[in-house]
């Protein structure tokens, strides 16, 4: 059997010489074969996922060089589609010396049981949209909003953790967004936050991006006031910012490095930030919104 590495991965196994401006803390692992789903924003048909190649190697071969790895994790990403979630468990069964994450879609609860079973530490749900109304726009050929909801129900009540992944620029406004991220918090979801990067690059503004960082690390980390007007965020009151503000956010020790960004425009950090970017971030944040730091 094959399986599809990320680039940044095959380097860090000794599959691929390639240099990296960041390691991979988690290795990255797709499942082969084509995606039922035809979401607009995804290149997956053209051996992508996001802005990341992943080629295809012999899985005993990667096995054995996972076993050396001193990575943390191994994330595997599922495609939409009928047997994957099986593929998913005989994967698992063959790679499980570290805590393992699936990126998956809206699924089975007992489908969730069998790789819980098999397994899978904690789950990834792309459920990727802000609102309905824009799933709707760009999600194709997948099971619909709500199915992804009671999937993130689900995964939480049998993981005892799940993550949301989101992705900002899909045409939401900020009250869109921050909301959903509220209402992941409440629900006892993280969120991993992605920037939109299609045909080549991020259509996302960073100023735009770095406010929308800092929200969601507020959201978890304290508590935050958010004015609107119109839906554009105007002024927030955080309790505190900090560099992992800007880091990729996730899973444990989850880097994605330069998933969606090139690494000369950097959108989520894949590495412990110093105090000059910590300051840059920040001062491109502000100028998109302003910042208040306060407490209650
Ligand atoms: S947050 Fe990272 S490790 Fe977790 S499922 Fe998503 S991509 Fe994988």
């Amino acid at each position: 059997m094959k399986i599809r590495v990320s680039i940044a991965t095959a380097g860090v196994l000794g599959l691929k010489k390639i240099k990296t401006n960041a390691k991979p803390t988690t290795l990255y692992f797709l499942l082969p074969g084509k995606c039922q789903g035809s979401c607009a924003y995804c290149n997956h048909k053209n051996g992508y996922l996001s802005r990341v190649k992943w080629p295809e190697f012999d899985i005993e071969d990667v096995v054995k060089r996972v076993q050396k790895s001193d990575a943390k994790r191994i994330c595997i990403q599922c495609p939409y589609g009928e047997g994957y979630m099986k593929m998913l468990k005989n994967v698992v069964e063959r790679m499980n010396e570290k805590p393992v994450s699936a990126s998956i879609s809206g699924v089975e609860r007992e489908e969730l049981k069998m790789i819980h079973e098999a397994g899978v530490e904690r789950v990834g749900i792309g459920l990727d949209c802000a609102t309905e109304k824009i799933f709707n726009k760009w999600k194709r050929g997948v099971p619909p909003w709500h199915k992804y909801m009671e999937t993130l129900r689900n995964a939480k009540e049998i993981f005892g953790h799940a993550t949301c992944h989101l992705i900002v620029g899909l045409g939401e406004n900020d009250e869109e967004i921050i909301n959903i991220m509220k209402k992941m918090k409440k629900m006892g979801i993280d969120v991993a936050l992605f920037a939109l990067f299609l045909k080549n690059k991020n259509e996302i503004e960073l100023s735009r991006y770095r406010t929308i960082q800092i929200s969601r690390h507020a959201i978890y980390n304290g508590n935050a006031r958010f004015n609107f007007e119109e839906g554009k965020l105007k002024e927030m009151y955080v309790e505190r910012i900090d560099r992992n503000a800007f880091m990729t956010s996730g899973c444990p020790y989850c880097n994605r490095p330069f998933y969606n960004e090139r690494v000369t425009k950097i959108y989520n950090y894949p590495y412990s930030i110093n105090e000059d970017e910590f300051e840059k971030s920040l001062e491109e944040a502000r100028k998109y919104a302003e910042i208040f730091i306060t407490y209650w």
